[in-house]
Order: C-alpha cells, then sequence, then structure tokens
C-alpha cells in the first residue's frame, strides 16, 4: 500500500474497488459539477453492491480541497502536489486559454485527485470552481492533459412572498426563506423613501416578487432579481416595478405611475442598523459637554456592511482623528456623505475610486472616539453638514410618452405573472 500523508486528505478518502472506479470516474467527469454529498453517497451504494470476491486489486483516489488565499497563486497549489515542474507548466498553460489565473479571487476554491494505483501515485484532475455556476477543469488522458469547462445548467424559480412585518424587515423576510442579497437589494429600494426606523410599524405589509437559480438537484445557487415590491404603511403605501428604459442599460425602479425610485442619496446606509443617535444637540457621551451632533449614529454590531449613500468618488480613506477608520465620498450636486468609527475598509476602496450607491464600502465598528460599535453618518451640502433625517432630495425621473406606455405594457405583465404564481400556491 502506498503511503499516504494523512494530513493531506482533507474532503475524501476512500477505497474504490477495480470495478467501482469505472463508475467514479463516470461521476467525476459527468455534466454535473462534483458535489462532495452526491459522490459520497455514489461510492457508499456501490460498495454495498459489490461482493467481497471482489476485492482483489485496491484503487485509492483522494480529493485534496484548497481555498485560494490572499497572495496565493494556482502555480503554489499545484506546487503542493507531486507534479513536477514540467507538468505544472503544462497544465498552467493550457488551462490559461480557459481562464486568466490571474484574475482568480481569494477563496477560489481549487481540487486536485490524486490516484494510486499500485505503488504509483498520480495527479490525474484539478477543478477550478471561478464561481458558483462554472467548472474548469484538467484531466490526465492517455498521458496528455488536456482542460475544459462545463456550466451548471440553472433553473429560474419565480417566488411571490407576503409578509406582516413583526419585529425587523430583515427578520421578517428572513423568516420565509427570502435570500439575503433580495433583502439587501429590497432594503436599499426603500431607502430613499422609507426611514426604517420611524416609518414601520408592527403589522405593516410587505409583498415582493423575485427568483432565484437552482441546480439540477434543486439546490440554491444564486438569486436572481426583485421584478415587483411593494410596502404597505399604516397611511401610505409604495409599489415598485422593474424597469429598463429601451437603449439604456441602466435599470430602475418605477412605481405604478412611473415615477423613478432612485434619488441622489439614502438616508439610511445600512441595513437593519437603529438609530441611536439624532441630529442636534446633546450631550457627547466621551467628551461630556453639550455639544452639536453633526450626523446620525446607528447602532450595529461590528462587521455590519456600510453601504455608499449615494454614487460618487472616494474623497478620503484613512484613519481621521477622532472619527477613527474614515471614509469620505463626494457626490454630485455639492453633496458630501462620510462614515466614521469603521473596523474596516470594503476591498478596493482607495481614494478616487468610483463607488456605486448601495455598494459595501465598509464595516461597523468601534474605532476613534466612539462608546460602542456604531456607524457616524454624516451629510454634507456646500460645505454644511446636514441632517440626513430630513434632507429633502431630488426625486427621479418621471417617465413620458412612449416610455411611460412600454412601462404600463411591462407592469401588466409582471402583474399577471403575480396573479398566476399565486394561484398556483
Ligand atoms: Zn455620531
Amino acid at each position: 500500500m502506498p503511503y499516504i500523508n494523512r494530513n493531506q486528505v482533507i474532503l475524501l478518502f476512500s477505497f474504490f474497488f477495480l470495478l467501482g472506479t469505472s463508475y467514479i470516474l463516470a461521476i467525476f467527469y459527468g455534466e454535473n459539477l462534483v458535489n462532495e454529498k452526491s459522490v459520497t453517497t455514489e461510492i457508499s451504494t456501490k460498495n454495498q453492491a459489490v461482493n467481497s470476491e471482489e476485492k482483489l486489486k485496491i484503487d485509492l483516489t483522494f480529493v485534496k480541497k484548497y481555498f485560494l488565499k490572499e497572495g496565493d497563486t494556482f502555480t503554489n497549489v499545484l506546487r503542493q502536489t507531486n507534479l513536477n515542474e514540467n507538468e505544472i507548466d503544462n497544465i498552467i498553460s493550457i488551462i490559461s486559454k480557459k481562464i486568466d489565473l490571474r484574475k482568480l479571487k481569494v477563496g477560489t476554491i481549487i481540487e486536485t485527485y490524486t490516484k494510486s494505483i499500485g505503488d504509483k501515485t498520480i495527479v490525474n484532475e484539478i477543478i477550478i470552481y471561478p464561481d458558483s455556476e462554472k467548472r474548469i477543469y484538467v484531466q490526465k488522458v492517455n498521458n496528455n492533459f488536456i482542460a475544459g469547462e462545463d456550466k451548471k445548467k440553472l433553473f429560474q424559480k419565480l417566488f411571490l412572498h407576503q409578509v406582516e412585518i413583526h419585529n425587523s424587515i430583515y427578520a421578517s423576510l428572513k423568516k420565509v426563506g427570502i435570500p439575503d442579497e433580495i433583502i439587501m437589494e429590497f432594503v436599499q429600494l426603500y431607502s430613499f423613501d422609507i426611514d426604517f426606523q420611524r416609518d414601520i410599524r408592527k403589522g405593516n405589509k410587505i409583498k415582493v416578487f423575485f427568483d432565484v437559480y437552482t441546480d439540477s438537484q434543486n439546490e440554491f445557487v444564486k438569486s436572481g432579481k426583485i421584478y415587483f415590491s411593494e410596502i404597505v404603511l399604516d397611511d401610505v403605501s409604495y409599489d415598485l416595478y422593474r424597469f429598463s428604459i429601451e437603449g439604456d442599460e441602466f435599470v430602475e425602479y418605477f412605481n405604478s405611475e412611473g415615477k423613478s425610485a432612485t434619488k441622489a442619496l439614502m438616508k439610511t446606509p445600512i441595513n437593519g442598523a437603529r438609530l441611536s443617535s439624532g441630529f442636534g444637540m446633546r450631550k457627547h457621551p466621551i467628551l461630556g459637554y453639550n455639544k452639536k451632533h453633526q450626523g446620525v449614529d446607528f447602532a450595529a454590531p461590528t462587521g455590519t456592511p456600510i453601504m455608499a449613500a449615494g454614487t460618487g468618488y472616494i474623497e478620503f480613506v484613512g484613519n481621521n482623528g477622532g472619527a477613527g477608520k474614515y471614509i469620505r465620498i463626494k457626490h454630485m450636486n455639492g453633496y458630501k456623505t462620510s462614515y466614521s468609527h469603521l473596523s474596516k475598509y470594503a476591498s478596493g476602496i482607495k481614494k478616487n475610486v468610483k463607488v456605486r450607491q448601495g455598494q459595501v464600502i465598509g464595516y461597523v465598528g468601534n474605532t476613534g472616539m466612539s462608546t460602542g460599535p456604531h456607524l457616524h453618518y454624516e451629510v454634507i451640502f456646500n460645505g454644511k453638514r446636514i441632517n440626513p433625517m430630513k434632507m429633502k432630495l431630488p426625486s427621479g425621473k418621471q417617465l413620458k410618452d412612449e416610455n411611460l406606455e412600454i412601462f404600463i405594457q411591462e407592469k401588466e405583465r409582471i402583474d399577471a405573472d403575480m396573479i398566476q404564481i399565486s394561484s398556483m400556491n
């Protein structure tokens, strides 16, 4: 039996019988992506089916799973196997035709499949999973390496949820199984119009119509889009339909009258937070004397993502005295926003970098002069700090003429889809 370093066997370590080998190869190289669960299940089924007389020759296959770390490379991963430098060069040149290896993200999963035949150990397959939908592989066939790629076949599923709010919006939507990405997008859609701390009451209703994508095993792969959403408050309701104006790549959400939801800045650039201190005079918690609070504070756990309140350019990122880790964004029309006491910055956030509205720029922390994890958020207009909760910002565009007609048709199509979905449930 060949010597195997036990530490190397991370994912799977199994004995395969001679007859089982071709069966296993079919699973590994089949159309579907290798799925840890299904492989394990298939192996145990096969072992039961094989009778003891077939235990003549033992083949051993093991899989090692790597998560690409910061500064790590595909070449480093290959060097941890018993491949020689020639083979490594060969594999890299073949796989480079399928994927730009320099663009692999931190956390990318790479699997190496090693097979032992008699006293020989050979790497016979390497798989890169650049995202949840694709796998790029190199296989050894007749002593040559060949590269290929598979895409998961995805299935669209539409969901219509009607939810009554009992605690937070996040918790209420999470409870019925709505994916995080959809919840984030939902919150973002309304953050122009609704102050989530003050406007939402227990018993208010939310409706959201969206899709997700699953694989052939009905496993969730990714969230899709919100097509319609509605919040019914005590006295007013807000409905939004997804729509892109023809020839315009930019997708926007409009209410049933064709008025856009997009506004210049968000009042609440953070999801699920509690407004802990408003704008205006107050006793400073650390300095102890009365001082005008020039922004608003949102209490939230360390690590909660903070979003750019509007599209703009990073004007400042770095330590800023009592503000601790600090970001300031310059927006259009004389507006700036700032974010203080962060625990860390999101990757890629540097001076002069353009950020989109809703993009995560950093994470809540307790740096600088701060008594607990919170975001101190300021809106600056023409050099003067203003109250973000009271700002009156230009509302988005109103669809007219032909665009309005096309929008009404699209709205009616979405409405019809929702009627159909609710009749099926
Ligand atoms: Zn503050």
